[in-house]
């Protein structure tokens, strides 16, 4: 589990410098964070945790750098009708999202009828489609026992 992460990371900072972006160390952090997150972190808490280890390290700074990556390709910006963005590193995988509406915790799932659907959908209407994105909200386990 930990080998698997340690190489997820190693190709996180290939990304980075495939994209033609200095790795600067603000950045090579960032993106540790962001890698290291199981959850889908925002711009605050990378923050909160980036400063703990460069306290210099401003939230401007932080939300500049996270921009760059977006541009960049590297990381994925999440949006899930709230005001806050989530960031996640940029995977080959296609993946969707179940959003708390509790605790605003967000999981990963895989879609098994995504392909078939996006096939469908692109025959029907012509369309080259790119990207499936799917978010699904509702109540996590622990957050349906607290409104019982
Ligand atoms: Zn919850
Ligand atoms: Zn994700």
């Amino acid at each position: 589990m930990m080998a698997t992460k340690e190489k997820a990371l190693l190709t996180e900072r290939q990304a980075l410098s495939s994209s033609g972006l200095r790795i600067t160390s603000q950045r090579a952090l960032i993106l540790d964070i962001i890698g290291r997150g199981h959850e889908h972190l925002d711009a605050d808490e990378i923050y909160r945790q980036a400063r703990k280890k460069d306290p210099r390290l401003s939230l401007s700074t932080v939300y500049r750098n996270l921009q760059m990556l977006k541009k960049a390709g590297v990381i994925d910006e999440l949006r899930f009708g709230e005001s806050r963005h989530h960031y996640e590193i940029k995977s080959a995988v296609e993946h969707h999202h179940l959003v708390c509406l509790g605790c605003g915790k967000v999981v990963e799932f895989k879609c098994r009828l995504c392909p078939e659907m996006r096939k469908d959908v692109a025959r029907k209407e012509g369309f080259d489609i790119t990207g499936v994105e799917v978010t699904m909200t509702g109540y996590c386990a622990k957050c349906r026992q607290g409104r019982r």
